[in-house]
Protein backbone atom coordinates (compact mmCIF):
# COMPACT_ATOMS: atom_id res chain seq x y z
CA UNK A 1 0.00 0.00 0.00
CA UNK A 2 2.95 1.90 0.48
CA UNK A 3 3.96 1.98 -2.61
CA UNK A 4 1.19 2.49 -4.56
CA UNK A 5 0.35 5.60 -2.21
CA UNK A 6 3.69 6.98 -2.98
CA UNK A 7 3.11 6.45 -6.85
CA UNK A 8 -0.51 7.87 -6.42
CA UNK A 9 1.24 10.77 -4.94
CA UNK A 10 4.11 11.31 -7.45
CA UNK A 11 1.89 10.89 -9.96
CA UNK A 12 -0.23 13.48 -8.56
CA UNK A 13 1.91 15.85 -7.57
CA UNK A 14 2.40 17.72 -11.26
CA UNK A 15 -1.12 18.34 -12.00
CA UNK A 16 -1.77 20.58 -8.71
CA UNK A 17 0.29 24.13 -8.41
CA UNK A 18 1.35 24.97 -5.23
CA UNK A 19 0.27 28.33 -4.43
CA UNK A 20 0.10 30.28 -1.57
CA UNK A 21 -3.46 30.94 -0.03
CA UNK A 22 -5.24 33.28 -2.10
CA UNK A 23 -5.98 36.18 0.17
CA UNK A 24 -9.15 35.12 2.64
CA UNK A 25 -9.50 32.07 0.81
CA UNK A 26 -7.77 29.36 2.96
CA UNK A 27 -8.67 26.19 1.65
CA UNK A 28 -7.91 23.44 4.19
CA UNK A 29 -8.38 19.73 5.30
CA UNK A 30 -9.01 18.06 8.31
CA UNK A 31 -8.78 14.50 8.72
CA UNK A 32 -11.16 13.30 12.04
CA UNK A 33 -14.13 15.63 12.55
CA UNK A 34 -12.98 16.60 15.69
CA UNK A 35 -10.20 18.30 14.17
CA UNK A 36 -12.18 19.41 11.79
CA UNK A 37 -14.31 21.54 14.00
CA UNK A 38 -11.97 23.05 15.67
CA UNK A 39 -10.36 24.27 12.08
CA UNK A 40 -14.19 25.41 11.17
CA UNK A 41 -14.47 27.43 14.35
CA UNK A 42 -11.20 29.46 13.63
CA UNK A 43 -11.35 29.37 10.06
CA UNK A 44 -15.36 31.12 9.73
CA UNK A 45 -15.87 32.25 6.66
CA UNK A 46 -12.80 32.95 5.60
CA UNK A 47 -12.09 30.15 3.96
CA UNK A 48 -13.17 26.57 3.41
CA UNK A 49 -12.36 23.38 5.50
CA UNK A 50 -13.36 19.99 4.08
CA UNK A 51 -13.33 16.77 6.91
CA UNK A 52 -11.72 13.88 4.86
CA UNK A 53 -12.79 10.85 7.51
CA UNK A 54 -17.13 10.27 7.51
CA UNK A 55 -18.14 9.79 10.73
CA UNK A 56 -18.38 6.75 12.46
CA UNK A 57 -15.14 6.13 10.95
CA UNK A 58 -11.86 4.53 12.57
CA UNK A 59 -9.21 6.83 11.89
CA UNK A 60 -6.35 3.98 13.21
CA UNK A 61 -7.30 1.83 10.20
CA UNK A 62 -8.27 4.50 7.94
CA UNK A 63 -7.06 3.86 4.30
CA UNK A 64 -6.83 7.20 2.04
CA UNK A 65 -8.24 6.73 -1.44
CA UNK A 66 -7.46 8.53 -4.62
CA UNK A 67 -9.91 11.77 -4.12
CA UNK A 68 -8.95 11.68 -0.47
CA UNK A 69 -5.05 12.39 -2.02
CA UNK A 70 -6.48 14.35 -5.03
CA UNK A 71 -7.77 16.59 -1.84
CA UNK A 72 -4.65 16.56 0.26
CA UNK A 73 -2.70 17.82 -3.02
CA UNK A 74 -5.44 20.65 -3.27
CA UNK A 75 -5.13 22.20 0.09
CA UNK A 76 -3.48 24.93 1.12
CA UNK A 77 -3.23 23.65 4.66
CA UNK A 78 -3.47 20.37 6.02
CA UNK A 79 -4.11 19.91 9.57
CA UNK A 80 -4.18 16.78 10.89
CA UNK A 81 -4.37 14.70 14.66
CA UNK A 82 -0.63 13.53 14.31
CA UNK A 83 0.79 11.01 16.84
CA UNK A 84 0.31 8.20 14.51
CA UNK A 85 -3.70 8.19 14.99
CA UNK A 86 -3.97 8.54 11.30
CA UNK A 87 -1.24 6.02 10.72
CA UNK A 88 -2.14 4.94 7.05
CA UNK A 89 -2.04 8.36 6.10
CA UNK A 90 1.47 9.35 7.19
CA UNK A 91 3.27 9.45 3.63
CA UNK A 92 0.21 10.97 2.61
CA UNK A 93 1.10 14.06 4.49
CA UNK A 94 4.87 14.14 4.03
CA UNK A 95 4.59 14.04 0.23
CA UNK A 96 1.86 16.93 0.90
CA UNK A 97 4.80 18.67 2.54
CA UNK A 98 7.45 18.16 0.15
CA UNK A 99 4.96 19.68 -2.42
CA UNK A 100 4.64 22.88 -0.36
CA UNK A 101 1.57 22.17 1.26
CA UNK A 102 1.14 23.44 5.07
CA UNK A 103 1.37 20.20 7.41
CA UNK A 104 0.39 20.92 10.77
CA UNK A 105 -0.56 17.42 13.37
CA UNK A 106 -2.45 19.50 15.27
CA UNK A 107 -1.70 16.71 18.82
CA UNK A 108 2.52 17.16 18.35
CA UNK A 109 2.07 21.13 18.74
CA UNK A 110 0.90 20.72 22.23
CA UNK A 111 4.55 20.05 25.18
CA UNK A 112 5.32 17.21 25.06
CA UNK A 113 5.13 17.37 29.31
CA UNK A 114 1.39 16.60 28.76
CA UNK A 115 1.58 13.73 26.56
CA UNK A 116 0.73 10.46 27.75
CA UNK A 117 2.85 7.00 26.73
CA UNK A 118 1.33 4.52 24.93
CA UNK A 119 1.38 1.69 28.21
CA UNK A 120 2.30 -0.71 24.87
CA UNK A 121 4.72 1.01 22.84
CA UNK A 122 6.91 3.36 25.51
CA UNK A 123 8.87 5.15 22.64
CA UNK A 124 5.11 6.72 21.18
CA UNK A 125 2.49 9.00 22.52
CA UNK A 126 -1.18 8.20 23.12
CA UNK A 127 -2.81 10.12 20.13
CA UNK A 128 -6.38 10.54 21.88
CA UNK A 129 -5.94 14.23 22.81
CA UNK A 130 -9.50 15.60 21.73
CA UNK A 131 -10.49 13.83 25.06
CA UNK A 132 -9.26 16.64 27.20
CA UNK A 133 -11.24 20.04 26.47
CA UNK A 134 -8.01 21.55 27.59
CA UNK A 135 -5.86 20.07 25.78
CA UNK A 136 -8.36 20.40 22.56
CA UNK A 137 -7.84 24.26 23.87
CA UNK A 138 -3.99 24.08 23.32
CA UNK A 139 -4.55 22.50 19.87
CA UNK A 140 -7.29 25.26 18.93
CA UNK A 141 -4.45 28.28 19.91
CA UNK A 142 -2.40 25.81 17.58
CA UNK A 143 -4.40 25.89 14.74
CA UNK A 144 -5.27 29.85 14.85
CA UNK A 145 -1.47 30.31 15.17
CA UNK A 146 -0.93 28.48 11.57
CA UNK A 147 -4.15 30.77 10.21
CA UNK A 148 -2.31 33.60 11.12
CA UNK A 149 0.92 32.67 9.35
CA UNK A 150 -0.83 31.53 6.22
CA UNK A 151 -3.33 34.50 6.03
CA UNK A 152 -2.18 37.71 8.26
CA UNK A 153 -4.48 39.66 6.74
CA UNK A 154 -7.68 37.10 8.45
CA UNK A 155 -5.78 37.82 12.17
CA UNK A 156 -8.20 39.52 13.36
CA UNK A 157 -11.05 37.63 12.49
CA UNK A 158 -9.03 34.19 13.55
CA UNK A 159 -8.67 35.49 17.03
CA UNK A 160 -11.85 36.78 17.73
CA UNK A 161 -13.14 32.99 16.25
CA UNK A 162 -10.84 31.53 18.31
CA UNK A 163 -11.82 33.23 21.30
CA UNK A 164 -15.81 32.52 21.14
CA UNK A 165 -14.82 28.70 20.39
CA UNK A 166 -12.25 28.70 23.22
CA UNK A 167 -14.96 30.33 25.51
CA UNK A 168 -17.32 27.09 24.71
CA UNK A 169 -14.56 24.49 25.34
CA UNK A 170 -13.85 26.01 28.98
CA UNK A 171 -17.56 25.96 29.55
CA UNK A 172 -17.66 22.15 28.37
CA UNK A 173 -14.94 21.48 30.69
CA UNK A 174 -16.02 23.09 33.30
CA UNK A 175 -19.41 21.10 32.96
CA UNK A 176 -17.62 18.31 32.45
CA UNK A 177 -15.64 18.67 36.26
CA UNK A 178 -18.72 19.18 38.07
CA UNK A 179 -20.89 16.07 36.80
CA UNK A 180 -17.80 13.65 36.82
CA UNK A 181 -16.99 14.68 40.24
CA UNK A 182 -20.30 13.21 41.77
CA UNK A 183 -19.63 10.05 40.54
CA UNK A 184 -18.30 8.32 43.79
CA UNK A 185 -14.67 7.99 44.06
CA UNK A 186 -14.75 3.74 43.86
CA UNK A 187 -16.73 4.28 41.26
CA UNK A 188 -14.29 6.62 38.76
CA UNK A 189 -13.10 3.52 36.70
CA UNK A 190 -13.74 3.29 32.93
CA UNK A 191 -13.73 0.03 31.27
CA UNK A 192 -14.14 0.72 27.48
CA UNK A 193 -13.15 -1.17 24.11
CA UNK A 194 -9.97 0.21 23.77
CA UNK A 195 -7.53 2.61 25.15
CA UNK A 196 -9.26 6.11 24.14
CA UNK A 197 -9.41 7.42 27.44
CA UNK A 198 -6.28 8.28 29.00
CA UNK A 199 -6.51 11.89 28.54
CA UNK A 200 -9.75 12.07 29.97
CA UNK A 201 -8.95 9.68 32.69
CA UNK A 202 -5.80 12.19 33.77
CA UNK A 203 -8.20 15.43 33.30
CA UNK A 204 -10.94 14.05 35.26
CA UNK A 205 -9.50 11.42 37.64
CA UNK A 206 -11.04 8.77 36.35
CA UNK A 207 -8.74 4.76 36.51
CA UNK A 208 -9.32 3.77 32.73
CA UNK A 209 -8.71 0.20 31.32
CA UNK A 210 -9.48 -0.40 27.59
CA UNK A 211 -9.88 -3.65 26.36
CA UNK A 212 -7.60 -3.27 23.54
CA UNK A 213 -4.66 -1.23 23.53
CA UNK A 214 -3.73 2.33 22.29
CA UNK A 215 -4.42 1.49 18.18
CA UNK A 216 -7.38 -0.93 17.57
CA UNK A 217 -5.04 -2.56 15.28
CA UNK A 218 -4.47 -5.53 17.63
CA UNK A 219 -7.58 -7.67 19.17
CA UNK A 220 -8.11 -8.66 22.84
CA UNK A 221 -6.60 -12.04 23.77
CA UNK A 222 -8.42 -14.25 26.25
CA UNK A 223 -6.01 -13.40 28.35
CA UNK A 224 -6.89 -9.78 28.20
CA UNK A 225 -10.59 -10.59 28.78
CA UNK A 226 -10.34 -12.26 31.35
CA UNK A 227 -7.83 -9.76 33.72
CA UNK A 228 -11.03 -7.39 33.24
CA UNK A 229 -13.39 -10.01 34.19
CA UNK A 230 -11.62 -10.61 37.78
CA UNK A 231 -11.50 -6.27 37.70
CA UNK A 232 -15.18 -5.92 37.13
CA UNK A 233 -16.30 -8.44 39.58
CA UNK A 234 -13.07 -7.69 42.44
CA UNK A 235 -14.22 -3.87 42.52
CA UNK A 236 -17.86 -4.56 41.68
CA UNK A 237 -17.89 -1.93 38.62
CA UNK A 238 -21.40 -1.83 37.62
CA UNK A 239 -21.55 -0.60 33.65
CA UNK A 240 -18.52 -0.57 30.98
CA UNK A 241 -18.78 0.86 27.54
CA UNK A 242 -19.05 0.28 23.99
CA UNK A 243 -17.40 2.73 21.13
CA UNK A 244 -19.10 3.89 18.24
CA UNK A 245 -16.31 3.10 16.37
CA UNK A 246 -15.36 -0.28 17.91
CA UNK A 247 -16.82 -3.37 17.51
CA UNK A 248 -18.77 -5.18 20.47
CA UNK A 249 -18.03 -7.94 20.90
CA UNK A 250 -15.02 -7.83 23.30
CA UNK A 251 -17.16 -5.68 24.87
CA UNK A 252 -20.39 -8.35 25.52
CA UNK A 253 -17.85 -11.29 26.49
CA UNK A 254 -16.58 -8.99 29.39
CA UNK A 255 -20.27 -8.85 30.14
CA UNK A 256 -20.92 -12.55 29.89
CA UNK A 257 -17.38 -13.09 31.61
CA UNK A 258 -18.84 -10.87 34.75
CA UNK A 259 -22.50 -12.77 34.62
CA UNK A 260 -20.93 -16.24 34.55
CA UNK A 261 -19.34 -15.21 38.03
CA UNK A 262 -22.13 -14.12 39.73
CA UNK A 263 -21.55 -9.84 39.19
CA UNK A 264 -24.26 -8.38 36.43
CA UNK A 265 -22.47 -5.56 34.40
CA UNK A 266 -24.61 -3.28 32.12
CA UNK A 267 -23.61 -1.27 28.95
CA UNK A 268 -23.41 2.37 30.25
CA UNK A 269 -23.62 3.50 27.14
CA UNK A 270 -22.14 4.17 23.70
CA UNK A 271 -19.27 6.25 23.61
CA UNK A 272 -17.99 8.32 20.85
CA UNK A 273 -13.72 7.75 20.89
CA UNK A 274 -12.54 8.10 18.14
CA UNK A 275 -14.80 9.74 16.00
CA UNK A 276 -18.02 11.79 16.61
CA UNK A 277 -22.01 10.94 15.97
CA UNK A 278 -23.96 11.88 12.76
CA UNK A 279 -23.45 14.71 11.02
CA UNK A 280 -26.36 17.06 11.63
CA UNK A 281 -26.97 15.53 15.38
CA UNK A 282 -25.31 17.22 18.68
CA UNK A 283 -22.92 13.93 19.01
CA UNK A 284 -22.09 14.66 15.65
CA UNK A 285 -19.96 18.39 16.94
CA UNK A 286 -16.90 17.75 18.87
CA UNK A 287 -18.82 19.72 21.77
CA UNK A 288 -21.61 17.55 21.71
CA UNK A 289 -19.05 14.52 21.69
CA UNK A 290 -17.91 14.75 24.90
CA UNK A 291 -21.10 16.15 26.29
CA UNK A 292 -22.26 12.49 25.28
CA UNK A 293 -19.48 10.93 26.95
CA UNK A 294 -19.00 12.70 30.15
CA UNK A 295 -23.55 12.79 30.71
CA UNK A 296 -23.67 9.12 29.70
CA UNK A 297 -20.14 8.05 32.04
CA UNK A 298 -21.73 10.20 34.94
CA UNK A 299 -25.20 8.52 34.94
CA UNK A 300 -23.77 5.26 34.31
CA UNK A 301 -21.65 5.48 37.16
CA UNK A 302 -23.57 6.41 40.23
CA UNK A 303 -23.24 10.45 39.88
CA UNK A 304 -25.83 13.40 38.45
CA UNK A 305 -26.01 14.82 35.47
CA UNK A 306 -29.06 15.85 33.41
CA UNK A 307 -30.37 13.71 31.42
CA UNK A 308 -30.24 15.92 28.13
CA UNK A 309 -26.35 16.92 29.48
CA UNK A 310 -24.62 19.86 28.90
CA UNK A 311 -26.49 21.35 26.22
CA UNK A 312 -29.87 21.37 28.46
CA UNK A 313 -28.13 23.29 31.04
CA UNK A 314 -25.92 25.80 28.37
CA UNK A 315 -28.48 28.34 26.85
CA UNK A 316 -24.61 29.64 24.47
CA UNK A 317 -24.72 25.99 23.67
CA UNK A 318 -28.43 25.43 22.38
CA UNK A 319 -29.00 28.68 20.53
CA UNK A 320 -25.35 28.93 18.51
CA UNK A 321 -23.98 25.35 18.26
CA UNK A 322 -27.01 23.42 16.98
CA UNK A 323 -26.59 21.50 14.05
ZN1 LIG B 1 -8.19 5.18 19.23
Amino acid sequence: MRLLLHAVILFLAPLVSVQPASAGELRCLATTGMVGDLVKAVVGDLGKVEVLMPSGVDPHLYQPTRSDLMKVLASDVIFYNGLHLEGRMDEAFIRAQESGRSVCAVAEELPEQSLLRDAEDLEAHDPHVWMDPKHWRAVLMAIRDRCVLLDPDGREAYESNTKAYAKQLEALDAYASQVLQSVPEKMRVLVTAHDAFGYFGKRFGFEVIGLQGISTESEASVQDVNRLVDVLVQRKIPAIFVESTVPEKGIRALIEGADARGHPVAIGGSLYSDAMGTAGTWSGTYLGMIDHNVTAIARALGGQAPEAGWRSTNSSVSSESKP
